[in-house]
């Protein structure tokens, strides 16, 4: 049986980060994935500068974002415009096989499609035979089974549902722009991400509410005049977000990414968050698993925790009050410069949440909502 120091299962940006991290540290390493690459993943594809800090190079862009319309549900509409680029969009067909390249590059051993069985002990069984790891990143997406076993607990679950739309006579008119839209349903809001050729639109909402968010991607569509455009891809995904104090890992396993619920509660940016934490991982279980689980917790309590606690407290609010964040970001100086300086990177979100004018502005915003509870669910 082969032997490695670390084992990743699940290629996807936490995955990859985690698999180059740990080479980069000189551990042996094996990154394994069901999928062979390049391959489809529902997502917007949209990196904001805490993604983009994070990866190992220029990403294969496909669009820069310079212009940003904002509406709620299909009204008050406004577009802004910012100077220099708030976003990146990329596909994440493109993007997660360039990381897997760069993972391979510094040194990790990649096998796909391989899937990975079960855990036991130090011994991953896949269904191309088994191998041995003193440390096990688990990046296995939403629905990871070693997240199962490890015991996650989720304090939130969306669905996210999205078109992929060959953009035709279209296209220019999308170009670095995009669209977002605070929805009717609670905590939902929606997307057009332009991609040259294609426009990726999709809209999220809680599980649970499948026909109105299904309704609500319908309408969308219409409000925003791409009725009738090619539909090159239809498909749905979960997000979702760990409690406080669920586990980081057990043992030998160190969790990372979607597996890990680790994404900011408010936008369900996940990229970044998968991205930093594999990183972490990686960085950590490449010196061994003794205290690696403790080591990885404190890793992340630096910077990505207090991020998703301040994307909880805007999300409280969001839901309680959408037309509220809208007019914030419309129609205020304030708002739209907050709101551009954290997606490029240059303020986050949790100081900006941490100043008293934001502060009490959101306590505002949150009083009377049953959010938080609403969408509590029980443990994976
Ligand atoms: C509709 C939608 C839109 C989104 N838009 C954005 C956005 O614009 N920007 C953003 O930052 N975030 C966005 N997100 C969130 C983002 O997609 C995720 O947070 C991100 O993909 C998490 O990366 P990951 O590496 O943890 O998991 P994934 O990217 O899901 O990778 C997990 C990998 O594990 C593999 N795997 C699973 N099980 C096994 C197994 N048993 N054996 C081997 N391999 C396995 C899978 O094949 C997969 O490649 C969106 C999410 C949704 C649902």
């Amino acid at each position: 049986m082969e032997e490695y120091d670390v084992a990743v299962v699940g290629a996807g940006p936490a995955g990859s980060s985690a698999a180059r991290a740990a080479a980069l540290a000189g551990a042996r390493v094996v990154v394994l994935d069901r999928a062979a690459f390049p391959r489809y993943k529902t997502c917007g594809g949209g990196l904001i500068g805490p993604s983009l800090a994070a990866l190992p190079g220029g990403p294969p862009s496909r669009a820069s974002i310079t212009r940003v319309s904002l509406s709620l549900a299909g009204g008050r509409r406004r577009t802004r415009v910012v100077d220099q680029p708030c976003l990146q969009m990329v596909t994440r067909a493109e993007l997660d096989a360039w990381l897997l390249e760069e993972a391979a590059a510094a040194g990790a051993e990649v096998r796909v499609p391989c899937r990975v069985l079960s855990l036991d002990d130090d011994v991953l069984d896949t269904d191309a035979g088994r191998l041995r790891a003193a440390v096990v990143v688990a990046a296995d997406g939403t629905s990871s089974r070693l997240a199962r076993e490890v015991g996650v607990q989720l304090s939130r679950v969306d669905l996210g549902l999205e078109l992929e739309l060959e953009a035709g006579a279209l296209a220019g008119e999308w170009a670095g722009r995009v669209h977002l839209d605070w929805g009717p349903v609670p905590g939902s809001y929606a997307w057009v991400f332009p991609k040259g050729d294609t426009l990726t639109v999709g809209v999220i909402a809680a599980r649970g509410a499948g026909d109105a968010t299904r309704r609500y991607l319908r309408d969308f569509v219409s409000w925003v005049g791409l009725e009738g455009l090619r539909v090159v891809h239809d498909s749905g995904h979960l997000t979702r977000c760990r409690t406080p104090t669920s586990p980081l890992g057990r043992g030998r396993v160190l969790l990372a990414g979607d597996a890990a619920g680790l994404l900011e509660p408010w936008t369900r940016e996940g990229i970044s968050f998968a991205t930093r934490s594999g990183a972490l991982a990686g960085a950590v279980a490449a010196a061994g698993p003794s205290g690696a689980v403790e080591r990885y917790r404190a890793a992340l309590s630096r910077e990505l925790l207090p991020e998703m606690a301040a994307g909880e407290r805007c999300l409280r609010a969001f839901e309680s009050r959408p037309w509220a964040f809208h007019e914030l970001i419309r129609s205020t100086p304030v708002g739209w410069d907050q709101f551009a300086r954290i997606t490029r990177g240059e303020t986050t979100l949790a100081r900006a949440v941490r100043r008293w004018p934001v502060r009490a502005g959101l306590g505002l915003l949150s009083l009377g909502s049953a959010a938080g509870s609403a969408h509590r669910v029980p443990p994976a």
